[in-house]
């Protein structure tokens, strides 16, 4: 088909169907699933999967294979009433099209604290063109508008020609084992995939990978009034906390902002300190300090180089103070530990999505990277299958009490999205 009256068709076809796409995200917006506790979204995402005819594939994992699987992270959870659920338009003539795998993840974060909530947070609401609700914008709505589309390219254009695999997982937010989960079920293969996060409809073909650490330093107590007789491990901390600020600056300048998709943030990727806490009372000399937080990195850099490159900053500080050298802190990592991922600029499918964008919407798209991590890069680092972010919703939204999406733009964004997925599986 043309692809001017592709646009028009779609464009109307969206507009048309507004009301089952809204109705489709309040579905799975009013079932509360926070991480661990998926399974009644997950039946509801099998029941839609089987009102649209798609073949419908919902499994349980195993706990065992999967802790013996390459690509779990050892998060110490089970997959206990934590289905999985693939739903496949089978394509009608593969060689005419390409195949499309669209991955969105059902748990959220907790609402709390609730008292910050204006409306229930698991009651979809639409109040002034907004819809509201935890995972409105991270990222309910993402998958429903990849199962909107679908829907609407089956009832619309009876079809396309290479399959469209959907794939709605548990455990996103901890660390991605329900993506892992399907990957060892066999969802390996696609010529391109989309993960529906919440871009603010930006083209997002790169996310950054990130890596928690702790660090412990240990002084000496004294009392305040005898302070020169201690060693304050705060002081000691703060001195840390320096050098890791030195560290983000310096990775920033010479390696992170030098990505074609990070170089336009002001920061192209933090070292966050999320936890200080040292000392025991007010007036006494901290013996012990503890620090946490999260270095994140860009497309192109390891996560166990960039580790090294933390311990070597924190080691920097340990040969200016004789104190230091002499205890040196201890740096743990903990909990999420994962790389970065990045399909080319200039790659076939992320050229198709700027594409259908400026088309469809008739303004150029802004293409950088997700601030943050995802599930592409365990289908993209693994089995090589390029893949993008593109969703409605805003970064800053997720997580947040009051989360929202606009609906205005969610309507844009399906309309984007059904028109490059009807271009690259293939139309009649
Ligand atoms: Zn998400």
């Amino acid at each position: 088909m043309d692809n001017h009256l592709l646009k028009k068709k779609i464009s109307d076809a969206v507009e048309q169907e507004r009301g089952r796409l809204l109705e489709l995200c309040e579905r799975l917006i009013n079932i509360e699933s926070v991480t661990g506790n998926e399974l009644k979204v997950q039946n509801e995402v099998k029941k839609i999967f089987e009102e649209i005819g798609l073949e419908t594939d919902y499994w349980i994992p195993d706990d065992e294979k999967m802790r013996n699987f390459s690509l779990y992270s050892d998060t110490g959870e089970t997959f206990r009433d934590r289905p999985v659920v693939a739903g496949i338009l089978k394509g009608k003539c593969p060689s005419k099209g390409k195949s499309l795998i669209i991955n969105g993840h059902v748990d959220v974060v907790t609402p709390e604290p609730f008292d910050m909530w204006n409306t229930d947070p698991f009651c979809a609401v639409i109040e002034d063109g907004r819809l509201i609700g935890r995972g409105a914008s991270d990222m309910k709505t993402g998958l429903c508008v990849g199962i909107f589309c679908t829907e609407l390219l089956k009832k619309y254009f009876g079809g396309v020609n290479n399959d469209i695999t959907i794939v709605s997982v548990p455990g996103e937010e901890n660390g991605g084992n329900g993506t892992a989960a399907a990957l060892l079920r066999g969802y390996t293969k696609a010529d391109a995939s989309i993960f529906p996060e919440p871009t603010s409809n930006q083209i997002q073909p790169a996310h950054r990978g990130a890596a928690f650490w702790r660090i412990h330093i240990d002084g000496r107590s004294s009392h305040g009034g005898t302070k020169y007789k201690g060693v304050s491990a705060v002081e000691k901390g703060i001195k840390v906390v320096a050098a890791l600020q030195e560290l983000e600056d310096t990775r920033n300048r010479e390696i992170c902002s030098k990505n074609v998709f990070y170089k336009d943030y002001p920061l192209s990727a933090p070292v966050t300190v999320g936890i200080f806490r040292g000392g025991q009372f007010t007036s006494g000399v901290p013996e012990h300090c503890m620090i946490e937080g999260c270095i994140e990195l860009v497309p192109g850099e390891n996560v166990e180089d960039v580790a090294r490159s933390l311990e070597k900053a924190v080691m920097g500080v340990c040969r200016e103070d004789s104190w230091l050298e002499e205890h040196p802190p201890k740096v743990e990592w903990f909990g999420l530990f994962y790389n970065p991922a990045q399909t080319g600029p200039d790659h076939p499918f992320v050229k198709l999505a700027e594409e259908s964008y400026q088309d469809m919407l008739g303004e150029r798209p802004v293409v950088n990277g997700f601030e943050a991590g995802t599930d592409m890069r365990l289908l993209n680092r693994n089995y090589g299958v390029p893949g993008l972010m593109f969703g409605a919703g805003d970064i800053a939204m997720a997580h947040a009490p009051n989360e929202y999406v606009e609906i205005e733009e969610l309507v844009k964004n399906a309309k984007v999205m059904a028109f490059m997925m009807a271009r690259w599986c293939g139309i009649e």
